[in-house]
C-alpha cells in the first residue's frame, strides 16, 4: 500500500508523524508530507489512516 495527504486537509497535528516516521514528515508550512525516500512497509499505514483526525491521509 501507498498512501499521500490531501494537503488542504492537514491540520498539521503530527500524529502520522509520530505513527510512520519512515513515510511522512512536516514541511515549513507543517503540513505533513510523503517522503522521497518513503518506506511504505515500515510501519502500519492502516494506523494513520485511521488516527488522521481530519482524513487527510489516503491509500494511494
Ligand atoms: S495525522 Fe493528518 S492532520 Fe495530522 S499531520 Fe498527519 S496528515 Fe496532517
Amino acid at each position: 500500500m501507498k498512501v499521500k495527504v490531501i494537503e488542504e486537509k492537514c491540520i498539521g497535528c503530527g500524529v502520522c508523524v509520530n505513527t510512520c516516521p519512515e513515510v511522512f514528515e512536516m514541511n515549513d508550512d507543517n503540513k505533513a508530507i510523503i517522503l522521497d525516500d518513503a518506506d511504505f512497509d515500515s510501519c502500519d499505514l492502516d494506523e494513520a489512516i485511521d488516527n488522521c483526525p481530519t482524513d487527510a491521509i489516503e491509500e494511494e
